[in-house]
């Protein structure tokens, strides 16, 4: 039936083992499971990772930047599976994620920041990305909380939000009913799995595993709560620049503010007082009232980086029966969905070649100076093609 080198047709061995239990691994399990295979995730530590910290905007528009085209094509596909992939999940499991859809405002400080952020709207709409440009009146309808010196902004309408605090045990608790199964211990070489397929869904782990060229992008985060319990005081995603910081503020339902965030080349996961008041800082110059809010958290993350900041999906070279889903670096939350659906179809078999996968091959760092990239060989993946239950 199956794929892997290591393949034991003993009774209990599981058709699919997903190392990593955060957004990815858990929705490959859940959208495996559903599929009838019976899958172990591997993980001491679940929902542990980057995800832990992560802001959770589903923003492909805003993250549209200069010369990541094909990783734009593939957050906008993600995005647009969002609305459904929510549905779904609360359907499951009658948990609710937060997913909203106010959408997200981009603004500028300074006449310099306006000018930056120009460039860059530009940019996102010559691709015929849904960008709004607002009058400073029109910003202030929208959110009447807004600095006054804030000097513009546009509308990104289709880019919304989820809290990952609630969607990663609510993807773990669907992916549960639908029978997959935690071991909760770390893995520590692909050879010591035995299951027809492999998914490294590790984050920053995956370099380890793989050595695909994976590495940690710290980054700093705050968490407000409005006071008295009350919601904060406005609906929107606001990003902006801010005499020249760039920073994000999402708010959320119960009156929690995300605050975002640093991006460092280093993997300690301290927090410094001057990353703190340079977000504190720019937060409060694009809106002044968050001054007055209780400063609750203040956390760090590790990003999954890779060299070309685009996830790494498909079969490992060289490793017959292993997927890699990993490398999400900034975007694993929005792209949740479509990673989980074109890594079960890879399992299954399903769906054919897959074009929106071909960019990302896990192949691609082959050539990278230092030889960083696994040792290429040819593909000999397999899928599974007999689907048995496990119960
Ligand atoms: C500050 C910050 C803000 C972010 N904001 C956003 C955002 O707004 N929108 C967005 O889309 N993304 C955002 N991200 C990125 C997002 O959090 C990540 O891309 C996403 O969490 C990656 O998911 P993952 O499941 O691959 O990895 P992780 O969430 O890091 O989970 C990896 C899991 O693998 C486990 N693991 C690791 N090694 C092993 C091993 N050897 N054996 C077993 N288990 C192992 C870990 O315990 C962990 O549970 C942000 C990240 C940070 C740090």
């Amino acid at each position: 039936m199956v794929t892997g080198e290591s393949v034991d047709t003993g009774p209990t061995q599981p058709d699919v083992a997903v190392v990593g239990g955060g957004p990815i691994g858990w929705a490959i399990a859940w959208r495996c499971a559903t599929r009838g295979l019976r899958v172990v995730v591997h993980d001491p530590a679940p929902g542990s990772g980057a995800s832990q910290v992560a802001a959770g905007m589903l923003a492909p528009v805003a993250e549209a930047y200069f010369g990541e085209r094909e990783l734009t094509g593939l957050l906008t596909e993600s995005a647009s599976r969002w609305p459904g992939f929510a549905a779904e999940l609360t359907e499951a499991t009658g948990v609710d994620i937060g997913y909203r859809t106010e959408g997200t405002l981009m603004v500028g400080l300074t006449a310099d920041d306006l000018a930056e952020a120009r460039r860059l709207w530009a940019y996102q709409q010559g691709l015929g990305l849904p960008v709004t440009p607002l009058r400073p009146s029109q910003l202030r309808e929208r959110e009447p909380a807004l600095a006054p010196r804030v000097r513009g902004g546009a509308l990104a309408a289709t880019d919304h939000q989820v809290d990952p605090r609630r969607l990663v045990p609510a993807l773990r608790l669907a992916a549960e009913r639908a029978g997959a199964v935690l071991v909760a211990e770390p893995v520590r070489r692909l050879s010591e799995i035995t299951a027809g397929v492999t998914v490294v869904a590790a984050g920053c782990g995956a370099a380890a595993l793989t050595g695909l060229p994976v590495r940690p992008v710290k980054g700093q985060v705050l968490r407000l709560r409005a006071p008295d319990g009350a919601p904060p005081g406005f609906r929107h995603v606001i990003r902006g620049y801010a005499d020249g910081e760039h920073v994000y503020l999402v708010p959320r339902e119960g009156g929690e503010v995300v605050v975002g965030a640093t991006v460092e080349e280093r993997s300690d996961l301290e927090v410094s007082a001057g990353a703190v008041l340079r977000l504190l800082r720019a937060a409060v110059d694009l809106l002044p009232e968050i001054a007055e809010y209780d400063l609750v958290e203040t956390t760090a993350g590790l990003r999954p980086g890779t060299p070309d900041n685009a996830p790494i999906l498909g079969p490992l070279p060289g490793h017959p029966g292993v997927l890699v889903a990993a490398g999400h670096h900034r975007h694993g939350i929005v792209l949740t969905p479509v990673t989980a659906d074109l890594i079960t179809d890879l399992v299954t078999g399903g769906g054919g070649p897959e074009p929106l996968l071909a960019p990302f091959r896990p192949d691609r760092f082959d050539d990278l100076p230092g030889g960083v990239g696994v040792t290429a060989t040819s593909s000999t993946f397999q899928p599974v093609t007999e689907v048995d239950t496990w119960n």
